[in-house]
């Protein structure tokens, strides 16, 4: 190596690699950080600063990142079969178990599975799957996908597509065809004096227009999360979904939950469309699924796709789509484990514990002169900065608040995501009280730090 090579390990990932989503500038302001280890909730860099991922990761390591079951169910996988994919009717015996286990676990009586290794690949696999039944089923004009702004898919082309944010707009996204309705925010989007149940039967009626002015014959389906997770912790208003499933179901156009966050107990419930009483014709599941120990998306079909599928692929022609490690085995056996450990292991009961304390946490920061709005469902929250508390004028971007937050939560030894003007916090399901104290005496040290 010649003599000015960089040695330390935040200098060596500068010099070698690029990152995406990442503000280069105020990172530059903050360090690289580069993780060597973890310890439950806890995650520990190469310089030896200890840091509480108040982030799980990214929202996936909801189990810690240390959870002995998860290492060996990996281990032994590895051991007797270590990879295969899931094509020309030959799948791995811990892909069925893994394919029965997510049908018992999801809404639906039947239903039937398909893996992928990403939530972005498996939302994009669904638009296929959506295009593909129009082709079958006689009716290919049937291709638009109904989004909503701020709606968070991946990165992949059509899930950047349906992705509501205005970056995609760097790459020329959304493709044309993908439409994207009012963001369901009500505390940002209700209009003066308006109820949120005003706010909802607004949205709803937007719904209507949209289906009447394109044809309900051209729309092949409409995603939407649970909780908007990525573009800011967003929950619906009241009664949303009750308005907006029946509108769908009457014009045949299949809802499909993007469950990549809310699956496997974010929420409160293992899914967010129980939490948010619908049942959905498709469920979009990643992250939590292995808990964060493998990369795997999966798309849950309920009975109709899943029937009409089968159908259309016996009937015209196979469905020629799936990627090399679809339905790994390694990763199926992950899964099966951790699903074990977040239903049976007391995951999903310690997240409904800790969310009155999270909630009181959040509402207590939020009495803060420069937070605007506090929101949340289980344990997924956002604090929402404002310049001026009662007319809710943000910042100016530039100042770029919610990252100085987030660099000031580094060098407290707290890692959280700055998401436009908000912070949010989606702590592992394994915290306990005293590190959920920890986590917002850090978060509220370093507001006081930077505003
Ligand atoms: N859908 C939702 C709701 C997500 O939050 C994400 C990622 O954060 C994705 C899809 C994309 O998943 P991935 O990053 O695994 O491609």
């Amino acid at each position: 190596m010649p003599d000015t090579a960089p040695t330390s390990w935040p200098a060596r990932a500068e010099a070698s690699s690029f990152f995406g989503f990442t503000d280069l500038p105020s990172v530059r302001e903050r360090g690289t950080v580069v993780l060597t280890r973890g310890e439950g909730p806890y995650v520990i860099d190469s310089e030896g600063r200890r840091y509480l991922d108040a982030n799980s990761g990214l929202w996936n390591m909801v189990a810690g990142f240390d959870h002995a079951g998860l290492a060996q169910a990996a281990k032994a996988q590895y051991d007797r079969f270590p990879g295969y994919h899931s094509f020309f009717g030959r799948m791995s015996d811990q892909t069925v178990m893994l394919s029965e286990k997510l049908v018992e676990v999801s809404p639906f009586p039947r239903g039937r599975v398909f893996y992928t290794n990403s939530g972005s690949e498996a939302n994009d696999t669904l638009v296929k799957m959506l295009w593909f039944l129009g082709r079958a089923e006689g009716a290919p004009e049937r291709r638009k996908i109904l989004t909503r702004v701020n709606g968070y898919h991946g990165v992949t082309v059509a899930a950047a597509s349906m992705t509501g944010k205005p970056y995609n707009a760097l790459f020329g996204l959304p493709l044309p065809g993908f439409l994207h309705l009012t963001c369901p925010h009500y505390w940002r989007e209700g209009g003066p004096g308006e109820s949120e149940a005003a706010f909802t039967a607004r949205l709803a009626d937007e719904l209507e227009e949209v289906i009447a002015r394109e044809g309900a014959e051209t729309i092949a389906g409409f995603f939407a999360e649970p909780v908007i997770g990525a573009g800011g912790v967003i929950p619906p208003p009241e009664g949303y979904f009750q308005a907006i499933g029946p509108i769908l179901k009457r014009h045949g156009i299949p809802l499909i939950s993007d469950e990549v966050i809310c699956g496997f107990g974010r929420t409160g419930e293992v899914w967010g469309c129980e939490s948010y009483d619908f049942t959905p014709d498709a469920i979009v599941a990643s992250k939590a699924l292995t808990a964060g120990y493998f990369p795997m998306g999966a798309v849950i079909l309920g009975p109709d796709l899943a029937d009409r599928m089968q159908a259309a692929s016996e009937a015209v022609e196979e469905f020629p789509h799936g990627f090399t490690a679809s339905g790994h085995p390694v990763g199926c056996a992950i899964a099966l484990k951790a699903i074990d450990v977040i239903l049976n292991e007391g995951l999903l009961d310690n997240v409904r514990a800790l969310t009155p304390q999270f909630e009181a946490g959040l509402a207590r920061l939020a009495e803060h002169r420069n937070i605007g709005e506090w929101r949340g469902r289980g344990l997924m929250g956002a604090l929402e900065a404002v310049a001026d508390k009662a007319t809710k004028t943000p910042f100016p971007a530039e100042l770029s608040v919610s990252e100085r937050v987030a660099n000031a939560c580094t060098d407290h030894g707290l890692i959280c995501r700055p998401l436009g003007q908000s912070i949010v916090l989606c702590p592992p399901f394994i915290m306990t009280e005293a590190q959920m104290d920890e986590m917002f005496e850090k978060l509220e040290a370093s507001l006081e730090r930077v505003f």
